[in-house]
């Protein structure tokens, strides 16, 4: 039956009706890990208008969750991804001490090396050390190592931000200048802190790998008096409540699976992450934290699992999403891999990432959040290194072979 003016007025009256009816808002991020929580801490410097929304029923929930989380130096030769890693230390040891963290501890952290060839590693790093260290038994000190707790930092970095909780966004689409958010909520400016689960964003070049990842918490009788990392790490003890007893962590491995890009990571983790993995995983974790120090009269407390979101190249990736379909429209010669400048490039308005932080996410996420921020606020420039523009650059070049 086709449809007559009247219908068609009552049609795109409901529908002005729903759109008027959305709640409105200058900022939303999506995710309520320690991306996103870092994120919101940054803007709400700059703006009362921000909702944070996670699916699960808590803040740091995915991967931070997981996490251990230590915050310990990257050794070795001069890089870029060491430079990044040792200025992000710098930078969050002295962000979780400002803002007033309890659960931040920052009690030094000793690195043994794995082995004799580890060790002569060890050894020719010295003259690059960026954090000052003592050797101390087979291992060496530094004074910088400290832990958090994920949930505690997340819920203070978003106290005063607004949330919405057990909330999956299925689907964003722009409108004119906003996003809306399952058509239910409207934004000016949308930022993703996904982690591993990318599914909101279609652009092929923002290629994150989930590696998964697993953490126990134990009880023993040993009181483990420093933090350590060797194969593993360890944490620091705490006294417990019963006596002689003490509680430490132990993380973290490390697994990848194929064909897990897209999946829903909460809920269809299990099928990869198994029951016997898991329990692997365990036993793994007690005889690599045994091999730095014996825990006796060990208990498992507690055996939590996350997906850490791994780029390509190891580097994170923060700013606006670039379009590539209209910037190919524009620029066919991209295919021959002609270099365009990141500005001429067409970017999908007010859509941002903060994304790739891997296994260090509670070590980079403060610096980068910042540094996001400071983009989308006052145009500060983001290094290439950790742009989505170096992603497009690499993909674009490789898309006339494809
Ligand atoms: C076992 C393990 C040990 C680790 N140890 C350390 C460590 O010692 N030190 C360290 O610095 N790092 C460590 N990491 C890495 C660190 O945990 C991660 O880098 C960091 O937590 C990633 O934060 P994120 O905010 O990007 O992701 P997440 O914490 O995964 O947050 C993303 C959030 O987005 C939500 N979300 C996604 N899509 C949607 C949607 N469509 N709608 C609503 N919500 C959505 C998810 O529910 C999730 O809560 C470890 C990781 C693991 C797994």
């Amino acid at each position: 039956m086709e449809e007559g003016t009247g219908d068609l007025i009552i049609k795109y009256s409901m529908k002005w009706l729903k759109m008027s009816k959305l709640k409105e808002y200058d900022y939303v991020i999506i995710g309520a890990g320690i991306t996103g929580s870092t994120t919101a801490y940054f803007l709400s410097k700059y703006s009362n208008s921000i909702l944070i929304i996670d699916k699960n029923e808590k803040v740091a929930f995915g991967a931070s969750g997981a996490a251990g989380a230590f915050l310990s130096p990257l050794l070795g030769k001069p890089n870029k991804l060491k430079d990044l890693i040792s200025q992000s230390l710098k930078f969050s040891t002295t962000f979780y001490k400002k803002i007033n963290s309890q659960s931040f501890k920052n009690d030094g952290i000793c690195r043994i090396p794995k082995n004799d060839g580890d060790k002569e590693k060890f050894d020719s790093y010295k003259p690059y050390m960026d954090f000052e260290y003592f050797e101390l038994n087979d291992g060496y000190f530094f004074n910088v190592g400290s832990w958090i707790n994920p949930l505690e930092v997340c819920e203070l970095l978003t106290k005063d931000i607004q949330k919405k909780m057990k909330y999956d966004v299925v689907s964003i689409v722009q409108n004119n200048e906003s996003w809306i958010l399952n058509s239910e909520i409207k934004t000016k400016n949308l930022i993703l802190c996904t982690g591993a689960n990318t599914k909101l964003i279609k652009e092929e070049y923002l290629d994150i790998r989930a590696v998964w990842g697993q953490k126990i918490d134990l009880s023993t009788t040993t009181n483990v008096n420093m933090n350590y990392h060797k194969e593993c790490s360890i944490s620091k003890a705490i006294k417990s409540d019963e006596r002689n007893l003490y509680k430490v962590s132990v993380g973290a491995t490390h697994h990848r699976f194929n064909n897990d890009k897209n999946l829903d990571l909460d809920d269809e983790y299990s099928k990869f992450y198994t029951k016997d993995i898991m329990n692997n995983d365990t036993s793994k974790l007690i005889n690599l934290a045994n091999d730095i120090l014996k825990l006796d009269d060990v208990k498992v407390n507690d055996i939590k699992i996350g997906a850490r979101a791994s780029s390509s190249d190891y580097f994170p990736m923060i700013g606006r999403l670039i379009d590539s379909k209209k910037s190919f429209e524009k620029f066919p010669h991209l295919l021959n891999g002609t270099h365009i400048k990141e500005n001429m490039l067409i970017s999908i308005d007010n859509l941002y990432v903060l994304n790739g932080v891997g296994g260090r996410g509670f070590v980079l996420s403060p610096y980068l959040a910042n540094e996001l921020v400071e983009n989308i606020i006052n145009n500060k420039k983001i290094d290439e290194d950790i742009s989505t523009y170096r992603l497009f650059k690499r993909w674009a070049k490789k898309q006339k072979n494809n």
